[in-house]
Parts: C-alpha cells; sequence; structure tokens
C-alpha cells in the first residue's frame, strides 16, 4: 500500500470558549489533512513529516499523532524549540480572529533535520503532501534545501502532491509567494489548489480559469476546490466538473479544504475514481464545517463517512 507524508507544521490551538477560559487542541493544514486522511482509510500509511519539541505540549502533540495512527518516524524533535501556536476569538458578531506565535517554531527548522538517509526511506511509489503554508513557514536556508529534497524525492519516484494554501502575511512578499509556487507546481504530480488561493496571486476568479493556469505544468492530476461550488477536475487534460451539496448550516470552515485533500487522496490510492474520491472528499468537508475547530470528535466523522459508503 501507498505510504503518504505530509510535511510541514502542527501548532497548538488555542480556543476561547468562555471568558478566562481555553481549549487546547493540536491543528496545522498538512496535519489535518493526515488525520483525515487516516480516519477514512486506517490501511493507508500516513505521516508526518515535522520538527516539535521537548516540552510538555510537543509530547502531548505526539501523543495525539500516535493515537491517531500517524506514523512518526519523520517527527524530529528539537532540544531547544517548541510548536508553533495560534488562539482563535470570536467577536460579538460571530466573525473569527487569529493570532499567530509560530515565528520561532520547531516546525521551521525542520529541513535541519533531513539528511540523506531520512531521503533513502522515501521509495518509490511513495507520497509527499506538501503546501503553501510548508514552504512560508521554513527559514530561507531551509526553503532551498525543501527545493532540493523535493527533485531529490522526485527523481527516487515519489509523487509530490502540492496545495497552495495562500496566507499572504506568511509571505515577505506576493511575489516571493508567486515564485515559490511555480516552483512548487513544475515539481508537482498532482496539485489541489482552492480558487481563492489563486486569486490574490494570479488574478483567478474561476476553477476554469484555475485549470488553464495549472494547464502549462506536468501535472498528472488537478482538483480546483471552490467552496460550496463544483469541484473541477483534470486527469491528464480531461475536465470535469462535479457537483457540490451545500451546507446550510456552516458552523466553522476552518479545515475544509484540508479535510477534502486527505479524503481525496486516500480515496485515489484507495482505487476509486476521481468522481467518487471528489464525492467522497466533498462529504468529508462538509462534514468538518458543521463542528467547530480544525480536527473534529472522532464519532460524527467516521459515522458520516459510513453512510457516505466507506
Ligand atoms: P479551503 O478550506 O482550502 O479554502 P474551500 O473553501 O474551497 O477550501 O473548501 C474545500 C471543500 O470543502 C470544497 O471543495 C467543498 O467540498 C467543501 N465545502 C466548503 N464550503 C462548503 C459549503 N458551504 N458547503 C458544502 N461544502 C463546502
Amino acid at each position: 500500500m501507498d505510504k503518504f507524508y505530509f510535511l510541514g507544521e502542527c501548532m497548538v490551538e488555542l480556543r476561547a470558549t468562555e471568558p478566562s477560559t481555553m481549549k487546547q487542541a493540536f491543528a496545522g493544514d498538512v496535519y489535518n489533512s493526515a488525520v483525515y486522511m487516516k480516519r477514512s482509510f486506517p490501511a493507508i500509511e500516513a505521516g508526518m513529516l515535522t520538527a516539535i519539541g521537548k516540552d510538555g505540549l510537543s509530547e502531548k502533540m505526539l501523543a495525539e499523532f500516535k493515537q491517531e495512527g500517524l506514523d512518526c518516524r519523520f517527527v524530529f524533535q528539537h532540544q531547544e524549540k517548541s510548536p508553533g501556536l495560534y488562539l482563535i476569538e470570536t467577536d460579538n458578531t460571530g466573525e473569527r480572529h487569529f493570532t499567530y506565535w509560530r515565528n520561532d517554531s520547531a516546525a521551521r527548522k525542520v529541513m535541519d533535520f533531513i539528511s540523506p538517509e531520512t531521503t533513502s526511506l522515501f521509495t518509490a511509489g511513495d507520497s509527499l503532501f506538501f503546501s503553501g503554508i510548508s514552504i512560508a513557514v521554513l527559514e530561507e536556508s531551509g526553503r532551498e534545501r525543501l527545493w532540493k529534497l523535493l527533485s531529490e524525492l522526485k527523481t527516487r519516484g515519489v509523487k509530490l502532491i502540492f496545495d497552495p494554501n495562500y496566507r499572504a502575511r506568511l509571505w515577505s512578499s506576493p511575489q516571493q509567494a508567486a515564485s515559490a509556487f511555480m516552483r512548487a507546481l513544475e515539481l508537482a504530480d498532482i496539485a489541489l489548489p482552492g480558487v481563492e488561493d489563486l486569486t490574490a496571486l494570479f488574478d483567478i476568479q474561476t476553477a476554469e480559469a484555475a485549470i488553464a493556469f495549472c494547464r502549462p505544468f506536468n501535472l498528472a492530476e488537478v482538483v480546483i476546490k471552490n467552496g460550496p461550488h463544483s469541484v473541477v477536475t483534470s486527469d491528464n487534460g480531461q475536465i470535469e466538473h462535479h457537483q457540490i451539496t451545500p451546507v446550510k448550516e456552516v458552523v466553522d470552515t476552518t479545515s475544509a479544504g484540508d479535510a477534502f485533500n486527505g479524503v481525496y487522496l486516500g480515496a485515489r490510492a484507495n482505487g476509486a475514481p476521481i468522481s467518487d474520491a471528489v464525492q467522497l472528499a466533498a462529504r468529508a468537508a462538509g462534514t468538518v464545517i458543521q463542528h467547530p475547530g480544525a480536527i473534529i470528535p472522532l464519532e460524527p466523522f467516521k459515522s458520516a463517512m459510513k453512510s457516505a459508503g466507506l
């Protein structure tokens, strides 16, 4: 069975529940995808490629990775650094506000831990999933090493999967992000961008324009997400539109795209055709947005997936 590794940062999440009370969880785009893939397809080996610390919260995070069934062979523990942290506050109008403390996180240093031995543990047929956030959080020197690693893995037959996930505040300029995304798309085998991620940088407004934007790259599979609107896919140039059933009671859209990615890739690895994989992924994302937080409790997720035919 294929192995999937998710490169990026998992953070400590704090959510104000009442005045002076906070609920603590762990989340981060690629981590969310790994969790939802593994929950949906337990037979697939899914793991994180990241750095955490040796502090108490890092140990708790590692325990959660293991509890979710994730492979931790590439979870490195930095001697001095600790995980990034973010706080979610909801104002009187229901609008959510995010504050981040991640500039000095262990995950920024993950490339320091990657040795030729690490690279040699990947084999043809494995997949490495990374996002625009995975690139953005790395130190400058780490980014250079990332491009080298990706090229080496590609040569070894590892499938590279990329979601741009554009977060303007993580980049020093839009141009810097745009050029990194172009480089990532040149290396990737599969891309799963959201329309919104391409709007600010490339003035792309529709899923069709996103498909056209991706055409010059050598991507075998492209999946364009667009909130409650149709998902548009390109399978070696063959375009398909997939209807999504909009969710009426949206509670929190955090990690909709991440859940979609994890379940879509899991379904494809499990042999599902693209149209079935999109429907299953949309069902997962549609379930996640009816609950608060990035990682929803196991039971409602499992039962939604069961009623979707898993
Ligand atoms: P991101 O979280 O990356 O911004 P999107 O907002 O495009 O991604 O959403 C990802 C997927 O989540 C969509 O393709 C769709 O399947 C699902 N989704 C998002 N919003 C809704 C909604 N209001 N109703 C139903 N499904 C939704």
